[in-house]
């Protein structure tokens, strides 16, 4: 069965939102996809690579490629296209939990209402300004904010808190672009929080299947389908067009959610002209008073695969790895076109200032895979000719939702994002890196600088990086 797709149905302001997953269009779609031909799958990988948006169906297509050969073909190309989108720059930041109260029982989450065990914290200004202090003197300049969804944690609640983060200045340090993962907000509620200045407002679906979702909402507002699928189109009408989406894998069929994820994509572009800006596809792990359903266990090899089939069907749209995967498939998983990960990350309340060596989860919300510090990470990418980023310039500029599509065009990631990502590099060896990192750093700067042939643009990055080593902060294109 297929629903016509009329995307003026779906403005929300005015009447109630209409689903615009149909779990049968979706798996029709996948069937019909089935077995395909190994010419057919590389037809659809010859149009990702000229950077076409794919369709539905073509994605499906790659879904179903399943002989190793066509799997192999369809990595190169993700790598390949990634390459060329999004240079060799990797974006950094780092989550902080803000609180762990939650009125909801999602069956997967350490937080949730019934779990006892859990114990209960919400940072006040002051542990904010502690959290914030650790994470600048590590060097990052991108956060994630992250609440349970509780009546005291309510748009003003959250707009307080960004503001205490953007209010600390420690050393060099400053925190200068705040995402948000919280509940859905009604539309006033975004307004509040975008007067606050947050970059991206992310919601994951956590499973786009309908019967599913109820299975492992148990109660709880989240338990409502609807108003969590409606909640990035509420975030549009609320002015906050800068937003992210995401699937937890692990719940369902995998394939579903690809296309589920994909689906959700288009409703915002066709809706808002803008599709989000990040897309989310954590892999679902223990939690307090959870072990993992092995059901729909996601396996290595096809998670690196549904990343690559990602990177292929939408070239300009972020893609975000935490700290939930170990650094192994972090790294492989890199290279066929994650373009944000976290580093240095600690997910206990409070736990950036108490450094535990072990996770505790009656005091976290999961568990996490790579506990690599910040500074082991940028070696690491620097060692494989990636170039960390910390840069925040198209959000400061105002280049974001749709104005930030239009600048997402061949050439525009590599003209403003790779000298951006060199500029605030250069930043972090300055402030923050030891003296072996510091030097493997500038070296690499070196080294891309011999890219650029325009000698114009090259004398204004390498003036830019000069006055970073002379002092001068916050400087990009
Ligand atoms: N409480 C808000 C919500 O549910 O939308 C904010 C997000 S919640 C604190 C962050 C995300 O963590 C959830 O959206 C979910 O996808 C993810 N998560 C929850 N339990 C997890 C688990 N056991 N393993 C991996 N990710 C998990
Ligand atoms: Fe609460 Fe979010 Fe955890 Fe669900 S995923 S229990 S809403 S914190």
């Amino acid at each position: 069965m297929s629903i016509i797709y009329n995307p003026q149905q779906y403005k929300i302001s005015d009447r109630p939102m209409e689903n615009f997953i149909d779990s049968d269009e979706l798996w029709s779609i996948l069937e019909e996809a089935k077995n395909p031909t190994k010419e057919r799958v590389r037809e659809v990988i010859t149009r990702a690579l000229n950077k076409n948006r794919l369709s539905l169906q073509e994605t499906a297509i790659l879904i179903n490629a399943d002989d190793p050969e066509l799997v192999a073909e369809i990595k190169q190309a993700a790598k390949d296209l990634k390459e060329r989108v999004y240079g060799k720059r990797i974006v950094l930041f780092a989550p902080l939990y803000i609180g762990n109260l939650c009125i909801n029982n999602c069956a997967y989450c350490g937080f949730r209402a019934a779990n006892t065990k859990q114990e209960r914290t919400t940072l006040g200004h002051d542990d904010i300004v502690d959290q914030v202090k650790v994470l600048e003197d590590d060097g990052h300049k991108r956060l994630i904010l992250v609440y349970g969804e509780h009546p005291k944690y309510d748009a003003h609640f959250i707009a307080d808190s960004v503001r205490s983060v953007y209010g600390v200045k420690h050393n060099n340090g400053e925190i200068r672009r705040v995402n948000i993962n919280a509940a859905p907000l009604d539309v006033e509620g975004y307004k509040i929080v975008k007067e606050a200045g947050i970059g991206t407002y992310q919601i994951f679906q956590e499973t786009y299947h309908r019967d599913t979702y109820l299975k492992v909402h148990l109660s709880g507002k989240k338990r409502d389908y609807d108003w969590r699928i409606a909640g990035l189109d509420r975030a549009q009408e609320g002015g906050i067009d800068d937003v992210g989406i995401g699937a937890l894998l692990g719940l369902y069929d995998w394939r579903f959610e690809v296309l589920g994820l994909l689906r959700h994509v288009n409703h915002l572009e066709a809706v808002y002209n803008v599709g989000p800006h990040t897309i989310s596809f954590p892999r679902i792990k223990s939690a307090s008073e959870f072990t993992v359903d092995k059901a729909y266990d996601v396996s290595d090899e096809d998670f690196t695969r549904l990343v690559a089939i990602l990177r292929l069907a939408v070239p300009y749209t972020g893609l975000i790895l935490t700290a939930r995967e170990p650094a192994h498939i972090r790294d492989e998983v890199l290279q066929y076109g994650v373009s944000q990960i976290d580093g240095g990350t600690n997910i206990e309340l409070k736990g950036y200032s108490r450094q535990k060596e072990k996770q505790d989860l009656d005091h976290e919300q999961f568990m996490i895979n790579d506990n690599r510090s910040l500074n082991e990470i940028m070696e690491e990418l620097v060692d494989t000719g990636y170039i960390p980023s910390f840069c925040t310039a198209c959000y400061r500029l105002k280049r974001t939702g749709e104005h930030f599509m239009e600048f997402s065009v061949p050439g525009f990631i590599k003209r403003f994002c790779q000298p951006n990502a060199m500029l605030t590099l250069a930043e972090y060896l300055e402030d923050y890196a030891p003296a072996e990192t510091k030097e493997k750093g500038y070296k690499l700067i070196a080294e891309n600088l011999q890219t650029y042939d325009d000698a114009d643009f090259k004398d204004k990055l390498v003036d830019r990086l000069e006055r970073i080593k002379k002092g001068e902060r916050d400087l990009y294109f």
